[in-house]
């Protein structure tokens, strides 16, 4: 098979011309350990189709994805003797997006990791959340 985008280091794994730790596979998506894991079996799972964001995957796709997470994420879970999940996913390099092609992250937690990966902070005043709540729910489509 040849590389839907030959720029594309997710579409060379799923074409079988670069090698990958590979756990999972159907007709429309693949599951594969990453390289330089946040813990061990940290695992990424894609549409074989290259779709740069989240926000480009063709709607059909996404029963066939979200099954694809439960049953890797319950796996890596298992097989990590993981206590926790945590399911992440970037869009753009803004976002640390750094491989141009949909992918989400399952990250086995354990719960002495001593990782924070959430920092959350807080808004100014309810009227900015709120604001913001309106603007967004308007441009939903
Ligand atoms: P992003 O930052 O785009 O959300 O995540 C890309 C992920 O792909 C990174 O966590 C990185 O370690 C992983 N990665 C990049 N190149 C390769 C590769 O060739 N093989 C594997 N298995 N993972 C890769
Ligand atoms: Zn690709």
């Amino acid at each position: 098979m040849k590389p839907k985008d030959p720029d594309c280091i997710f579409c060379k794994i799923i074409a079988g011309e670069i090698p990958c730790a590979k756990v999972y596979e159907s007709e429309t998506c693949l599951a594969f350990l990453d390289i330089a894991p946040v813990n061990p079996g940290h695992a990424l799972v894609l549409p074989k189709g290259h779709y740069p964001t989240l926000m480009d995957i063709p709607a059909e796709l996404g029963s066939e994805l979200t099954e694809t997470l439960s049953k890797v994420g319950r796996a890596v879970m298992e097989a990590t003797g993981a206590d926790g999940l945590n399911l992440m996913q970037n869009n753009h390099e803004a976002a640390g997006q750094l491989v141009n092609h949909a992918h989400f992250h399952l990250v086995p937690r354990h719960s002495d990791d001593g990782l924070q990966l959430w920092p959350q902070t807080g808004y100014d005043n309810p009227d900015e959340m709120s604001g913001l709540a309106k603007t967004i729910a308007g441009l939903v489509k």
